[in-house]
């Protein structure tokens, strides 16, 4: 109890000021139901030649749909099916790049990506590494992109990682899971048609959202806060509970989410997210658990860093029938666990959002380890 009085104190220390980030957005956004018909027209400037073409990376959930025949193909363009079953790979991007490089005469005047975090992050990746030597692995990390990617779209068809509005693309290395955080990274254009997140499967849909009400939560509870991040971290919240406890038609639904994404992804562009994602890093790392479900099996049993989001999250999972797989960590062994702590330790300027620059008075590696049991 007196560790957390001490806790709130810490959080309400006076914060030391500047020098301030210089924080890149996507200059160009499109929002509408079928807005996604735009695409051609917005493209079209954007061409450099006949020989330049567009490469679209589709998410292969949209194999034989609609959507693929709405894709304004045109020249030389191609469309790459991709599934977004595993989490991107540094060897996956690279492989894409030569395969692009090696195919075409000209450099394509486009990358667009049309999916979920999995689809927009491959985009983004791709995109740098088309102007930038080498393997992408040894650009992950902070500010190590030094020229300007081609030009990239992102369409996303689920909504809720943030990834459309991110300066960071998160990929699995071989070495370490981490973004290609650069200001070049960000998407010049985005398109959002919250008509594509029809047919998301209702788990799916819960657990990414979560990835947004977590956003807000970690981003609102930080240290870190600060004007900027509050003004969006509240909005994407009050959009998350109209969204998953509020009664209102699927059609509106879909345009809140996709705009509680937007902002839970600004919000935490200006702070930084906390407690449930550095541990989430930990156990995807370790058994591949993805993004969203990963954040929802930690959060669950963050009532002491996190009370008012945790009760409205149980609120969130009872309404829409959600049950969250149990027993994950069962059979670890004790390596398996430290190999989780020592990831989740690492994601110090998590912990620091999250705790104040003292946390690791209050997390040791028995208190994530009592946590990950519970998992
Ligand atoms: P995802 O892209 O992994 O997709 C999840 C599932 O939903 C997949 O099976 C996919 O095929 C399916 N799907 C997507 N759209 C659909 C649709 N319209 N209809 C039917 N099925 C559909 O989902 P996600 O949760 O958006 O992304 C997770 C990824 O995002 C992780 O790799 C994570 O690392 C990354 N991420 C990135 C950032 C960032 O800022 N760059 C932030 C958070 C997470
Ligand atoms: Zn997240």
């Amino acid at each position: 109890m007196e560790e957390m009085k001490d806790l709130e104190l810490e959080k309400s220390a006076k914060k030391t000021k500047g020098p301030y980030r210089n924080f890149p957005m996507v200059p160009r956004v499109v929002f509408g139901q079928g807005s996604f018909d735009q695409l051609g027209e917005i493209l079209l400037p954007h061409r450099n030649s006949n020989d330049a073409p567009v490469i679209y990376l589709v998410d292969d959930v949209f194999k034989n749909s609609d959507l693929i025949d709405r894709i304004p193909v045109l020249f030389q363009d191609r469309i790459v099916l991709i599934s977004a079953d595993k989490e991107p790979k540094t060897g996956q991007v690279d492989d894409l790049v030569s395969t692009i490089k090696e195919d075409f005469t000209e450099l394509p005047s486009a990358i667009v990506g049309i999916g979920g975090g999995t689809l927009l992050d491959l985009a983004k990746a791709v995109a740098i590494m088309l102007n930038n030597e080498g393997s992408s692995a040894n650009y992950q990390g902070w500010d190590l992109v030094h020229n300007q990617a081609v030009y990239h779209v992102g369409i996303p068809t689920i909504s809720g990682t943030g990834a459309e509005v991110s300066r960071t693309t998160v990929l699995l290395g071989p070495e370490k899971k981490l973004g290609i955080n650069s200001d070049f990274t960000p998407f010049d254009q985005v398109i959002l048609d919250p008509d594509l997140l029809h047919g998301v499967p209702k788990d799916q849909w819960f657990y990414t959202g979560m990835d947004c009400f977590i956003h807000c939560v970690e981003s609102l509870n930080g240290t870190y806060l600060n004007a900027f991040s509050q003004s969006y971290g509240e909005k994407a919240l009050e959009l998350c509970e109209e969204v998953f406890l509020g009664d209102i038609s699927d059609s509106d639904s879909r345009d809140k989410l996709m705009m509680a994404s937007w902002h839970g992804g600004m919000s935490i562009a200006y702070s930084q997210v906390g407690v449930a994602h550095a541990m989430s890093y930990g156990l995807s790392y370790l058994l591949g658990t993805r993004h969203g479900i990963g954040n929802c099996l930690v959060f669950q049993h963050l009532e002491e860093f996190y009370p008012e989001g945790v009760a409205k999250f149980n609120e969130m999972m009872e309404k829409h029938d959600i049950q969250l797989p149990k027993g994950i960590c069962a059979n670890l062994t004790d390596e398996q666990f430290n190999t989780m702590i020592k990831v989740s330790l690492g994601m110090v300027p998590l912990w620091e959002n999250a705790l104040g620059k003292n946390w690791a008075k209050y997390i040791t590696p028995e208190k994530l380890r009592s946590i990950y049991e519970k998992i």
